[in-house]
């Protein structure tokens, strides 16, 4: 929220992974399923501890702790079913809730701290293949979703911004989620940037930027103040995690 009252009336859209270790949890819940165990004690420990980041940052916001559990409803029922002969799409519908919570804690916080928020789903705007857990793509139909949603043509409410959606996260053409393969949420950014022919991408990591080693790593390391596409590309190839190739092929 704090960032983002620095940017009063830009047209931001934020893009949210999730909460800390969630998306590992939620794969410990997707291989516990298949082997046959028990993972009920697991989605609990999930929504309590969602619940208690929510009651923290929105305390008394009720409308917002019935969506979160809405959610947390939906993937029990999800758990509850027969598992599909494709274990790659029950990984995605499983795993995805951790991008859906995150993202409904998130815009009820900043529509409490900046007044109004909106909240999309990356579903509907990113349309993939159905490769489950590492889908590709479909530029063109993403180009229409995006705009049909975010235009405001007649009889349409304009788009009140900022709006938080999900990385990660997208759908295939008959609306079954899918990912877009592990720390996909830059991409996700970068997706979107494409999609809305963007002025520039933010990415807030826990380093201030891109050094020319990895500061972790070694004790004399700069921190660059520019680089060209094709070098970030090259450093990322090579190893930097701070930026995954892939996340810049669409800027
Ligand atoms: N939550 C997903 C993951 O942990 C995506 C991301 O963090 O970028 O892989
Ligand atoms: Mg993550």
């Amino acid at each position: 929220a704090r960032v983002l009252k620095h940017f009063p009336g830009e047209d931001l859209l934020v893009v949210v992974s999730a909460m800390g270790k969630t998306t590992n949890a939620l794969e410990r819940v997707v291989w516990d399923r298949r082997a046959g165990k028990a993972v009920k004690d697991q989605v609990d420990a999930l929504r309590q501890g969602h619940l208690k980041i929510l009651h923290e940052v929105v305390p008394g916001f009720e409308e917002a702790e019935v969506w979160l559990l809405e959610y947390f409803d939906e993937l029990e029922e999800l758990l509850g079913g027969t598992p599909t002969n494709d274990p790659d799409q029950d990984y995605d519908r499983i795993v995805s809730y951790g991008e859906l919570w995150s993202t409904q804690i998130v815009s009820a916080y900043l529509s409490e701290e900046l007044e109004v928020c909106s909240w999309m789903d990356a579903r509907d705007l990113v349309r993939t293949d159905a490769m489950h857990r590492a889908a590709r793509v479909d530029w063109d139909a993403s180009a229409d979703l995006v705009k049909e949603c975010f235009s405001s043509g007649e009889g349409q409410e304009p788009v009140r911004f900022p709006v938080v959606t999900q990385g990660f996260i997208g759908a295939t053409e008959d609306g079954i989620t899918t990912t877009l393969g592990r720390e996909g949420s830059d991409f996700s950014a970068a997706i979107f940037a494409y999609l809305l022919d963007a002025e520039s991408v933010t990415i807030w990591k826990d380093v201030p930027g891109l050094f020319h080693a990895d500061p972790n790593r070694f004790p004399d390391t700069k921190l660059l103040s520019h680089i060209s596409y094709r070098e970030a590309i090259e450093l990322s190839y090579f190893g930097a995690s701070v930026i995954h190739p892939r996340t810049l092929q669409p800027l």
